[in-house]
């Protein structure tokens, strides 16, 4: 345990998030006065704004032996409050970094940030805060020079297709939460059907209820729609009849641009009948998410289907020519050595898709794993970083770039995910979404819209139930409320 007392609590969490950074496995508590705490592990902050700017100490007790860092943050004083708050966290985050990196001994890959966008925060500091964005990832974030590197690229290959401002296009997405069992490192809210029965045909109703709902604002507001897509859960969990009426649901409502995406996920879903009501249907892109090509690991994260199941689905989505397909894979999953990481990425070789996302394993608290409190054999930080660069070079090896990239906490190293993809072949919703572009409107349990306000650089948030239970009976209301928030948009 790890305690943290602070004289400016409102930003206890932030200080919390850079601890975590460092000593990932720790928890951390908010402690008020330092003899009261009976830990090994005490950080003191206190901060305060001088003349110059703003001043920091991070007096640290480990295992009585004291460690005392003073960090200074210059500042211009500014008559924008927000913007005066955000500094004065900055300062305060930037001082525990620097002072847990000296006693630690230790360089992260992303330095200092915490943020799951580098990559808008980059365009960011760029854009708005008119400062250069790599000096100050450099300089006071700390970020390394490879990682700088790969936003500085995911940001030329978005560059076809971002774009943030006022537009007559939306965003549509549909979230299917059911999976045909749950994988071990699971925190997303997606039900077990190998363990409970789901009110499926009911689920289905209500999505068509609120696709009508989508028909009439798009035509009220004269707005296209830019992209749709599909996720979970497994959206193909369904079956193709259940998938077959809600596309063609949605069939009149989509101009013949949109991209429409389907994660396809898991290799016991897919079949001919599956594909060829995606293909029908228009359905541009599929991923197929392996995660790795290792039966026994397969087994143990509780996924009912084999490697050679894996290549014979991407076998059969080859026959149907879809737009692009998408494979994932994850970095760090229990119980694997470099040793089966490097087999994943040398089989990746072998399957021609478009698109490859590398994510790197994150264990929440959501997950079965960490409910259950199981303890797990993991990889070192140091040999999943490797892997991640790794996976880097084999994405570079058959062809393809670096396109998005998101971070999440408790991830392995404090590392990210990235999405790669062939020339051309980048995922339009993928980029609006981590890069938060377009009005966003999201349709099922769990569903959160989005509206965005350009002028002021701000969007507000508007989330259907997670309950499939409290989706279903509230529908109603649901929608009711959904029109009105888009109300004007
Ligand atoms: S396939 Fe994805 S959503 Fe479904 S249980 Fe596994 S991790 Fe969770």
């Amino acid at each position: 345990m790890i305690y943290l007392i602070t004289n400016t609590p409102k930003i206890y969490n932030d200080l919390a998030d850079i601890i975590r950074l460092f000593y990932s496995d720790c928890q951390v508590k908010q402690g008020n006065n330092i003899s009261a705490v009976d830990s090994s592990f005490v950080t003191t902050h206190s901060q305060s704004a001088t003349k110059s700017g703003y001043s920091e100490i991070y007096e640290t007790l480990i295992n009585g032996k004291k460690y005392t860092f003073t960090y200074q943050y210059p500042f211009t004083h500014s008559v924008d409050e927000i913007l005066e708050s955000r500094t004065a966290k900055r300062s305060a985050k930037l001082g525990l970094y620097y002072a847990l990196k000296s006693i630690s001994g230790r360089q992260l890959p992303w330095g200092a940030l915490t943020g799951i966008r580098p990559v808008s925060l980059y365009r960011q500091l760029n854009t708005y805060e008119n400062m250069s964005a790599r000096h100050q990832f450099q300089t006071a974030l700390d970020v390394s020079e490879n990682k700088i590197r790969l936003v500085e690229d995911i940001i030329d290959n978005q560059k076809s297709i971002y774009f943030k401002g006022p537009s007559d296009e939306i965003d549509v997405y549909i979230g299917i939460p059911f999976c045909p069992t749950r994988c071990l490192y699971c925190s997303f809210i997606s039900h077990d059907l190998s363990r409970h029965p789901a009110p499926i045909a009911e689920y289905v109703d209500c999505l068509i209820k609120e696709i009508n709902m989508l028909k009439k604002l798009k035509e009220k507001y004269n707005k296209r729609i830019r992209c749709l897509y599909f996720g979970g859960g497994t959206p193909t969990t369904l079956g193709y009849r259940h998938l077959d009426t809600i596309l063609a649901a949605l069939s009149p409502t989509l101009e013949s641009t949109c991209e429409i995406t389907v994660e396809a996920g898991r290799a016991d879903t897919i079949d001919e009948n599956i594909l060829r009501v995606l293909k029908d249907n228009n359905v541009g892109r599929i991923s197929i998410n392996p995660q790795t090509f290792n039966d026994n690991t397969l087994e143990f994260v509780n996924r009912i289907h084999t490697v050679k199941d894996i290549y014979r689905v991407f076998d059969l989505a080859a026959s149907y020519h879809f737009d692009s397909v998408n494979m994932d894979l994850i970095m760090g999953l229990p119980s694997e050595t470099q040793k089966h990481m490097e087999h994943t990425l040398q089989s990746v070789k072998s399957i021609p898709v478009d698109n490859l996302t590398i994510h790197t394993l994150a264990i929440k608290r959501a997950s079965k794993i960490k409910m259950e409190n199981q303890v797990l054999e993991y990889a070192p930080q140091e040999t999943v970083a490797k892997m991640v660069d790794k996976g880097r070079e084999t994405a570079a090896q058959i062809g393809m770039q670096p396109y998005y990239l998101y971070r999440q906490k408790y991830m392995a190293g404090n590392l990210e995910n990235v999405g790669y993809s062939m020339p051309g072949k980048q995922c339009v919703y993928n980029i609006d979404i981590m890069e938060e572009t377009h009005n966003l409107i999201a349709l099922g349990a769990g569903g959160i819209s989005k509206r965005f306000f350009y002028s002021e650089d701000r969007h507000t948030r508007f989330a259907n139930p997670k309950s499939v239970e409290h989706y279903i009976k509230n529908i109603d209301s649901i929608i009711k409320e959904k029109v009105e928030y888009f109300n004007d948009f």
